[in-house]
């Protein structure tokens, strides 16, 4: 075909943009990108994503292909990019087109803290927004927790009972604007408003005057309810230790580390020593509580984070945070309000009613919180970021496929720390963080959390994947819904397999990979309790190829909370009885001999006495024994208690262990550890020698690609030691960063692996 004369001088490309891209400023950032370049075309909403056509001279198409690419929109995230060449049509002028809606696969956005040219303007007394509360734009703001269904428009979010004014309205249509179509878009005219109750509900103040009454509030010392993106806070006066042992005794949680809002990073780095990672991550848009290394002076009030030397602190992100803190002189404590195993209170009624002991009035406002959504919580360790709890900023997350999954997959997760992935065309999406599913209400969370992105995504599951523990609650539901749903097929994924997957999903692998899975307890293919697993893993199957030496858990379940009783079944695996009467160690003291002899019968004779290769077990056995802890208060607390242990050791040395075909036997660390008289050097001699046994497999696998998954590498300094170790040998290892690397992850790597067999197992 001849070439048209247009078609000499001028190029128009077709362009189909995927990923974030809906709801994050893309069309107007590609409209005034167009313009400058004095480009032809339109842009578009599609169902898959945004698509433009747009024509000019070829060298301002080069570039408006290249800038495109090189810098999108913050909030905007690109997978995908295609550009055809199409034949030029002659249009010199570019549009917005209305929405093409077809099918919804356009994902949804996380929740931003407030960016710098909204709080610029809250700043200005001459902008109309001066001081707003609930300022925002394309860059920043409310997204996940105010939707409803997609697509994102006004009319599906908790904005849509809020008209708009014509001043907001000219805004929102005007594509050279920074708040075009930013569906939360609104002004002290048309908004929402603030408001602060006591406890009888009662409204006592407005706007200006009831950030005024909960700053007085919290200066007094009381406690006070605020309103946040995803829940509520309950907060206090962080430098006030009374304030911050009432809010503990009241919540009744009693050392469980409290995170701490500061005005800014300067007010930060006045109590807390941060690293330029820290730092970056606490300023970051999305403004997770980063966990810290705490200065021994500094005027934080001791309770927050009692016997241990971190803390978790972020900065204000909405700009309702910020007008708070710009009013006070002191940090506060911020807190999920919940009652203990309970999801976060989204309504002032219900906070009214479980939280009234524990707060004296609540700071609120009327745009309704839709989808709750905790803070997430991170923390960095030689430069790697350790997620623990993926949520506002991050949540849901969406992972592009390698290859298109022919079923729509629902994965249900493990019972802690409880999360939910979906699997459809080339989408895998991780919910933010439900947590643990030790009642009623937190199942209900769930369940309401299901329901949301069955919505959201219109999906009804083809096949369900849960954890091969029989009393999970969530495998028990998946079993039900497999059960009254025959069209279902039901996966079950053993415990630690999928730890490693969460991690082969995140860095989207398919090949051998050499993955060491230390843990808490799960349920392991033997029916006993897996923990300690070095695997030979692909997302088709694993193998098993080591483990740590079993230790009974006395008890049972109560071995998990009293480190005691697992120290006590080593020394029983070890010495005889009069031995153990005879030590004079702390763990041996902190029983009766009635006790131990109680302990023993059940020790000997295997009652509810069950086997686990955990090596967070391990954690608790070596804090009891070295005399740092006998008793936990939450989970996790012997990891942080031995690190913070280890961290004022300067020893070199590490504990023995020995290896064999299978297992890894840490009984000589037991009688190293036994003539130890310093804490901190057991610890830093234990978590050294977790170091050594990781390289030393990594050593007898030397071709394999290492994935690092499970609670256990939560502790900083076993990651930091880790990391250094295999990048002075150059060895490729994988570790979550962007998705939870303990039980948060579950629901990913079970729906990943689901993904990867649905072809060969399931068929077509
Ligand atoms: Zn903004
Ligand atoms: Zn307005
Ligand atoms: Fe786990």
């Amino acid at each position: 075909m001849p070439l048209s004369v247009a078609s000499i001088s001028k190029r128009r490309a077709r362009i189909c943009v995927r990923g974030i891209v809906q709801g994050v400023g893309f069309r107007p950032f590609v409209y005034q990108l167009a313009q400058e370049l004095s480009l032809g075309g339109f842009v578009l909403n599609g169902g898959d994503g945004v698509i433009i056509e747009a024509e000019g001279r070829p060298v301002s198409i080069d570039n408006f292909i290249d800038k495109l690419n090189s810098n999108p929109p913050p909030l905007a995230r690109i997978d995908s990019f295609r550009c055809v060449d199409i034949e030029p049509q002659g249009d010199d002028e570019f549009i917005i087109q209305h929405s093409n809606r077809g099918k919804i696969k356009t994902m949804v956005s996380s929740d931003i803290s407030m960016c710098s040219a909204c709080k610029d303007e809250m700043n200005d007394p001459k902008n109309r927004r001066y001081k707003y509360p609930f300022i925002n734009c394309t860059d920043c703001g409310p997204r996940y927790t105010i939707i409803e269904n997609l697509p994102y428009d006004r009319v599906n979010t908790s904005m849509s009972v809020f008209s708009m004014c014509s001043k907001c309205k000219q805004e929102y249509e005007d594509p050279s604007n920074r708040r075009f179509h930013a569906q939360p878009v609104s002004c002290y005219d048309c908004g929402p408003s603030l408001y602060f109750l006591d406890l009888e509900g009662q409204i006592n103040a407005k706007g200006e005057d009831a950030i005024e009454d909960t700053c007085r509030m919290i200066k007094e010392g009381k406690s006070v309810g605020i309103k946040g993106l995803g829940g509520f806070h309950i907060v206090c006066d962080a430098n006030n230790e009374e304030a911050v042992r009432n809010l503990r005794k009241n919540k009744n949680r009693p050392t469980k580390p409290l995170a701490v809002m500061f005005k800014n990073i300067e007010k930060i780095k006045e109590v807390c020593l941060l690293t330029k990672a820290d730092e970056e991550m606490i300023l970051s848009k999305e403004r997770p509580i980063v966990i810290v290394q705490k200065k021994r002076s500094g005027n934080l009030a001791y309770s927050i984070a009692p016997n241990i030397s971190r803390i978790g602190v972020f900065l204000p992100y909405t700009p309702l945070h910020e007008r708070v803190l710009d009013a006070l002189d002191s940090p506060i404590v911020a807190t999920s309000a919940n009652l203990s195993d309970e999801s976060i209170i989204v309504d002032e009624k219900s906070l009214i009613q479980k939280l009234s002991h524990v707060l004296s009035a609540v700071l609120s406002h009327d745009r309704k919180i839709l989808n709750a959504c905790d803070d997430s919580v991170c923390m960095i360790s030689n430069n790697k970021t350790i997620l623990m709890r993926m949520a506002r900023g991050y949540a849901p997350l969406s992972i592009s496929l390698k290859q298109k999954s022919l079923k729509k997959i629902m994965a249900v997760g493990a019972n802690q720390k409880s999360t939910l992935a979906l699997a459809f065309d080339d989408n895998l999406i991780l919910s933010p963080h439900i947590g643990d599913l030790n009642s009623l209400d937190a199942f209900d969370y769930f369940q309401r959390t299901m329901q949301t992105f069955k919505r959201f995504y219109n999906f009804e599951p083809d096949i369900i994947v849960c954890d091969k523990h029989p009393n999970y609650e969530t495998s028990k539901w998946a079993k039900e819904f497999a059960k009254e749903n025959s069209n279902t097929v039901l996966l079950e994924v053993q415990h630690h397999y999928a730890h490693a997957l969460a991690c082969m999903a995140e860095h989207n692998l398919d090949e051998k990979v050499l993955a060491f899975c230390f843990d808490g307890t799960g349920y392991g293919d033997d029916n006993t309790l897996w923990g300690g697993e070095v695997l030979i893993a692909d997302p088709v199957d694993y193998e098993r190829i080591k483990h740590f030496r079993p230790i009974r858990l006395i008890g049972g379940e109560k071995a998990v909370r009293e480190p005691n009783r697992i120290a006590l079944s080593l020394l029983f695996e070890m010495y005889s009885f009069e031995d153990i009467l005879n030590m004079d160690i702390e763990c041996v003291k902190s029983f009766t001999n009635k006790e131990l002899k109680t302990l023993y019968m059940m020790y000997e004779k295997g009652l509810n006495s069950p086997l686990s290769s955990s090596v967070g077990r391990l954690f608790d056995a070596v804090a009891s024994l070295s005399g740092v802890s006998q008793k936990v208060a939450y989970e996790g607390e012997s990891g942080i208690l031995l690190e913070c242990a280890a961290e004022n050791s300067y020893t070199k040395d590490a504990f023995s262990y020995v290896k064999d075909e299978n297992v890894i036997d840490y009984r000589p660390m037991i009688k190293e550890l036994l003539q130890e008289k310093d804490k901190d050097a057991v610890a830093l001699k234990f978590i050294s020698m977790l170091k050594n046994i990781i390289i030393d497999i990594c050593d007898e696998y030397p071709y394999l690609n290492v994935v690092f998954s499970g609670g256990v590498f939560q502790n900083r300094l076993l990651v930091s030691q880790l990391t250094q170790a295999l990048d002075k040998k150059n060895r490729k290892y994988y570790m979550q960063d962007k998705t939870p690397i303990n039980d948060g992850g579950i629901a990913l790597g079970q729906a990943y692996h689901a993904h990867y067999i649905q072809r060969i197992k399931i068929g077509k």
